[in-house]
């Protein structure tokens, strides 16, 4: 048994929960011991919140709402992490259980009449407005969960809200835990993809090759390998993930939330869960779509021309180009009509220099600094801890998990782990990403979409850790609209087009010279080529998580649904016997609402439309941005926040000229 985590040993209410949130590496009954601590914790403070006598006041009420929420938050989110990123099954499995049990508490407390009536009750005179606003919000999701229906009704609504949660832990294990792989014969099979690539994957004693399906073995192939038939083979294996386990888990969880939805009074899942988002209603997010399909036809159409174009010099009379060969034409277009290669620019992007780009321009820009710790406890030997500093005080700390493992979560994502609390406790929150640099033997060179997807994510934890000192947890943290989430972490990526921006970190790993100037602008102009392609790809997966949710259960087949929206928005043919929906781990977590990074990425193009392109590391638009849009993180409405920083709503315009940029 270890040392329990500061939380727990606390009077609630008082000093701060500042440490590190690995405290002390607890085993899986010490990590068990520690949440069910927690949830004590909440437990108690809501009975405090409920024997209350007399007026109720934001000072009685509201405040040991928000205290419960603090504990209940750090449970939940600290399970949600370890069950997708510890080493030791036995740990996992005890998160699984401790992120059911802090769900199983969330749903339990949202469908609690006499704390919903003690929330109503207050007198909020005197209360600010984010405050107010707090209250609002609160109420409302509190109607949304139920809490207003007959005893029977919120009875079953549990017992759905429940099951759901172990359907989505049965959906992401089937994902993490599928070890699939693709055997190559002989090197010569290789042929095409960057040295380092090859070097790191030697054959085995029988002479063959294993490679994975994880980002740093299939991405490669995808875009460089000359054999066809590989590409074909990674391409099945990738698209068939937890196939076919996660077939049935997927009709169950559409089916419970389809029942979960009509008992709260709404016709399908997709209406109900957009009802607290930016878009307001299913039929607007389909509306939304449709805009964006039509907005990017006749750009994708023209990339496909494109693209069999390129195909027919090497296969001459061919008349269609499949989904395995897109990325690879695509490639070679960039490379005959934009003079680029995207393997020019890896040399300048190894993992470490990256990695200290990252910290340095978001220091540079938003007016903090960051320091790694050396001697705080992590759950793998490969994290690495820092803390992020303002004047010289702590005001955050975070962990960089960034390159794959066996039974880690597999693709890219931030996770809290503690939402900051001014005056009380600080935010913490973890990266996880597959990248390549992870082994000894490996200079760990990235792609420009990697370091892309590294700014992405890194927009993400400075959201989280900026937003980390409103007053309540409930609005701390990435607490906004969800169809909101996306637009700040798009944003950043735009810093990884820029030349100057480039400079400062990306140097040649051999010879130290800076990524010329030249290079990224062919990069950028070649990048113009395949993007209304991809922003379809984008409408398939967001009209997919929309469809399956909007309908009667019955009328869904995942497999038809795929193979019809495929066909609907891109030219690749469908490639039958592949089910990509069952990797898909969105349609859990995002459930109907993937239209989202569309939606939030109309809005971070207009709001990068308030930066000066020509020096994108002047900090005064980034400290201003920082004040308008990360700092309030759920304080206020999205929209509102948008406005305050634009000086008026957000618009499609800034969208529309990126997608129609070069054409
Ligand atoms: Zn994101």
């Amino acid at each position: 048994m270890t040392i329990l985590s500061p939380v727990a040993g606390k009077a609630a209410g008082k000093g701060s929960d500042d440490a590190p949130f690995w405290t002390g590496k607890p085993d899986a009954a010490a990590f068990t011991k520690i949440q069910d601590g927690r949830l004590a914790k909440a437990r108690e403070t809501v009975d405090r919140m409920l024997a209350v006598k007399g007026k109720r006041n934001v000072e009685n009420t509201l405040k040991l709402y928000d205290e419960a929420l603090i504990y209940l938050n750090v449970a939940g989110s600290q399970a949600g992490l370890i069950q997708e990123v510890h080493p030791d099954a036995a740990l996992r499995a005890a998160a699984e259980k401790a992120s059911q049990k802090a769900q199983a508490f969330s749903t339990d407390l949202s469908l609690n009449r006499a704390v919903y009536d003690a929330l109503s009750a207050m007198d909020l005179k005197g209360a600010d407005e984010a405050t107010r606003y707090y209250v609002e919000r609160t109420l409302r999701d509190f109607r949304l969960a139920g809490v207003d229906k007959d005893e029977a009704t919120r009875k079953r609504i549990k017992a759905l809200r429940d099951e759901l949660v172990l359907i989505g832990q049965e959906f992401a294990r089937n994902i993490r835990d599928d070890k699939r792989t693709v055997i190559v014969n002989d090197v010569s099979e290789l042929e095409g993809l960057p040295a380092d690539y090859i070097a790191r994957h030697k054959p085995g004693p029988d002479g063959k090759i294993t490679l994975t399906i994880d980002y740093p073995d299939s991405l490669p192939v995808f875009s460089y390998a000359k054999n066809e038939d590989l590409r074909k083979r990674m391409y099945v294996a990738y698209n068939n993930r937890a196939f076919p386990q996660n077939m049935a888990v997927l009709d169950r969880m559409v089916a419970k939330r389809h029942e979960l939805a009509n008992l709260l009074g709404y016709k399908n899942w997709a209406d109900y869960i957009t009802a607290d988002k930016m878009v307001g209603s299913g039929k607007n997010a389909a509306d939304f779509i449709d805009r964006i399909v039509e907005a990017s036809a006749a750009k994708a159409a023209g990339e496909y021309q494109t693209l069999l174009k390129r195909k027919q010099k090497d296969v001459p009379g061919a008349k269609v180009v499949n989904a395995w060969e897109s990325s690879y034409y695509s490639e070679l277009v960039r490379k005959a009509d934009h003079d680029f290669d995207s393997q020019s620019v890896r040399p300048y992007f190894q993992y470490a220099r990256v990695k200290q780009g990252v910290l340095d321009i978001t220091s540079r820009l938003f007016g903090v600094t960051f320091r790694q710790l050396k001697d705080v406890p992590v759950y793998h030997p490969s994290v690495e801890a820092y803390e992020m500093l303002e004047d010289g005080k702590l005001v955050g700390r975070f962990y960089l998990d960034m390159h794959p493992r066996e039974n880690k979560f597999s693709h890219a994502a931030e996770f809290s782990v503690r939402t900051g609390v001014r005056g009380r406790q600080i935010p913490e929150a973890v990266l996880v990403c597959n990248f390549p640099g992870g082994e000894a033997n490996d200079p760990g060179l990235m792609e420009h979409d990697d370091v892309e997807t590294f700014f992405h994510e890194f927009g993400h934890l400075i959201h989280e850790l900026f937003a980390g000192r409103q007053q309540w947890v409930g609005l701390g943290g990435i607490s906004t609209e969800q169809d909101f989430i996306e637009a700040p972490s798009q944003m950043l990526e735009e810093w990884t087009w820029d030349a100057p921006v480039l400079q400062t970190f990306a140097r040649h790993y051999q010879t130290n010279e800076p990524i010329p100037a030249a290079l990224v602008r062919q990069m950028r102009r070649a990048s113009e080529f395949g993007k209304a392609l991809t922003v379809r790809r984008q409408m398939v997966y967001a009209k997919l998580s929309l469809s399956i949710y909007d309908r009667d259960p019955a009328q869904v087949n995942t497999d038809a649904m795929v193979k019809g929206l495929t066909e609907q928005y891109q030219p690749f043919p469908f490639v039958d016997g592949t089910h990509f929906q069952t990797a898909f781990g969105h349609l859990d977590g995002y459930s109907a609402v993937y239209y989202t990074y569309m939606w939030s990425l109309v809005i971070a193009k207009d709001l990068f439309s308030q930066f000066d392109r020509s020096n994108l590391l002047a900090p005064a638009v980034a400290r201003r941005y920082r004040e308008a849009i990360l700092s309030p993180g759920g304080s206020r409405p999205a929209a509102k926040l948008v406005e305050t920083f634009l000086h008026r709503p957000f618009n499609f315009k800034a969208w529309q000229d990126w997608l129609n940029e070069g054409s």
